[in-house]
Order: C-alpha cells, then structure tokens, then sequence
C-alpha cells in the first residue's frame, strides 16, 4: 500500500510505497541482466498481468473486450506494484499531513517484443504507443476527482526501470504537486508582464536564434533549453497550442516519431544511456493555457551533495553543445528536415 505524505519543511509530497519492493528486479548494476525472469509484457504471457485496460491493434483500433490475444500491437494494464495506489486514511499528527490516494497507475506495453528501448519500436509502434497514452489520457482526466496526469517511461537500472520490456506508465492522481503548481503560477507571472505565454515567447526566441535548435518540424521544436538541468536535456515543444490530449492525428504521430528518433541519437551520441521521458503537462484543469511538452532526460550523472542541499543542478555539458552535437548526429543520419522557422 502507498500513502502520500506532505513534507512541511520543504513543501513536497512523499508517496511512501512499500510493495514498491516486492517487484521482480530483472537488472543489478549498470544494464546487465541480473535473472531471467519470465517477461509479462511479452505476446503469450498475457496471464502475468493484471487483466488489460484496453489494447490496440495494428491497425492502431481498439480491440474489443479483453481479446487480441494473439493481435495486440500496444496493451495497458494496471500496474501490479504501483508507487501510488488505493489507501486508507492514514493518520497525521503534529506537524504532519497524508493524503488518502485513489489515484490509478497503469503501464503502457508499446509491443509484444521483448526489446528494451523507444528507439527500438517500429515507426507505427511508436505512433499507437502515442495514441494509446492519449486514449487513456482523455479517460483518466474526465474524471473530475483527477487532477493531474503523468506520463512517463523509465529505460534502464539507473532511469529506475525494473523489468527490461520496453513500457511507459500513466499516473493519474487527486492533487498536483507543489513542483507541477510551480510551472503553473510562473506561467501566469510571466502572462501578466508580458501578456503572451511563457512558452510561445520562448519558442520563438529559441527558433530566432537557431543555437539551442535542434529540429523544427511541422508540429514541434526540438531544443535543448537554456538552463538545462542536466547534459543533454532535450524538449519536444508543441508549436501550435493544442493540449496533448486534444492533439489530431498528424500531430500525435510525428510525436512518436520524434521520440523513437530521438531516444536513438542520444543513445548513438551518448552510448545507450539510461533514460527518461517525461510528458511535463499542467494539471487537468489549467492545461490549456499553460502548455506541455516532452523531456527526454539521459541520465548521465547522480545528483550530488550540492544538487541535494540547494536544488541546484550542475550540468557539465552546454545545452548549446549538445544541440549541436545532436544536430550532428542527426544529419549524419540523413535526416533532410528544416532547421528554420
Ligand atoms: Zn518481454
């Protein structure tokens, strides 16, 4: 079981979740194969899950009631060891808060083959894993006792992955966190000085100048921001303003292609790193104005005594090297698509 405490000191939540270490661990150090463990997201191991939300063919349609057994190209399921799960009113004394979660956890398997990373997935795995997270979205975020949705996806030991078939997850949970509140109200003071989205002036501000640019699209930027946190830091950034959820077909399919390109030239440049992806959206309610985007995070370095004690990250590596690197890296690919606006 999980509860959420609320740090007062610091003004951060806590999910305490203690069948977290009941998960089979299929990695011990780096990415090496710790046991063969038999791999419940693979085709024919369907009873190792819990009974499917819903999955979708090749043809990216949902299949009807729990078939597709031998069909299913991007299944979900309820996590089985879930970070926040449904939990009893616990109590807090003093200084002290908790919350009673009744938020859902699921796992988004993009392909019934054992392989490991985005990158790895065919073009229209990509494009149904996209459209898969967006039908749970939208499902998840119509119920009004939900508050914020997270989507992510943890690549590796040191990403906190535990099983190596490639999975995202989708969080939905009763509150917004101070950290998500904080994008929010620095949204609204930037509108208010400047009566434009924070987002949109930086886009075009970025796109002007062509440094920390790495690909424009049709429908996104791709950029290393100006205070990258960490090397490499990379954002996929909407160029119209379109909330994910509400995104059309084009759109949501290039953000497939995007991400499965771009997990595999940060694994080319950076020899197959760990990694994050973090869909950065606003709280269900307030997520229209203030934008979303996606953060491809590798993770290269461990947060160290300064990071912990300040909150402030050393970053080794300029955002403006690594989009050039990455740019590099891209067009030795062969990649032909405009880098003006
Ligand atoms: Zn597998």
């Amino acid at each position: 079981m999980a509860d959420l405490r609320f740090d007062p000191v610091f003004g951060c939540w806590v999910a305490i979740a203690r069948r977290r270490r009941e998960r089979p661990m299929e990695f011990t150090s780096s990415q090496e194969v710790q046991q063969q463990i038999l791999c419940p997201f693979c085709r024919g191991n369907e009873d190792e899950t819990p009974s499917q939300v819903v999955a979708f063919g090749d043809d990216g349609e949902v299949l009807s009631g729990s078939g597709g057994r031998e069909t299913w190209l991007t299944r979900i399921v309820p996590n089985k060891y879930p970070s926040l799960a449904e939990s009893p009113q616990v109590a807090a004394g003093g200084p002290y808060a908790s919350f009673d979660t009744d938020g859902t956890q699921e796992i988004v398997v993009p392909s019934p083959r054992h392989v490991s990373s985005f990158s790895e997935l065919t073009c229209d795995e990509a494009i149904i894993a996209m459209k898969a997270c967006q039908h749970r979205n939208r499902q998840l975020a119509s119920n009004p006792a939900i508050k914020h949705v997270m989507i992510f996806m943890n690549c590796g030991l040191d990403a906190g992955a535990s099983l190596g078939h490639v999975h995202l997850q989708i969080m939905a949970s009763p509150f917004a966190s101070p950290y998500v509140h904080r994008r929010v109200k620095l949204h609204e003071q930037y509108n208010s000085q400047h009566g434009r989205p924070l987002l949109r002036s930086l886009l075009e501000w970025e796109a002007d100048r062509q440094v920390r640019v790495v690909e424009q699209t049709d429908h996104f930027t791709v950029i290393c921001p100006y205070a990258s946190r960490h090397a490499f830091q990379t954002w996929i950034l909407p160029r119209h303003g379109t909330r994910f959820p509400e995104l059309s077909a084009a759109p949501l399919a290039e953000l497939g292609l995007l991400l499965r390109q771009y997990v595999g030239c940060l694994e080319t440049v950076l020899d197959k790193p760990s990694y994050n992806i973090l869909f950065h959206q606003a709280p269900t309610a307030e997520q229209q104005e203030v934008g979303w985007y996606v953060e491809l995070f590798p993770r290269l370095t461990r947060a160290a005594g300064y990071e912990l004690g300040t909150d402030v990250w050393v970053n080794p590596v300029a955002p403006e090297t690594a989009a050039k690197r990455m740019r590099s890296n891209r067009q030795a690919a062969g990649h032909t698509g405009s880098q003006g606006t």
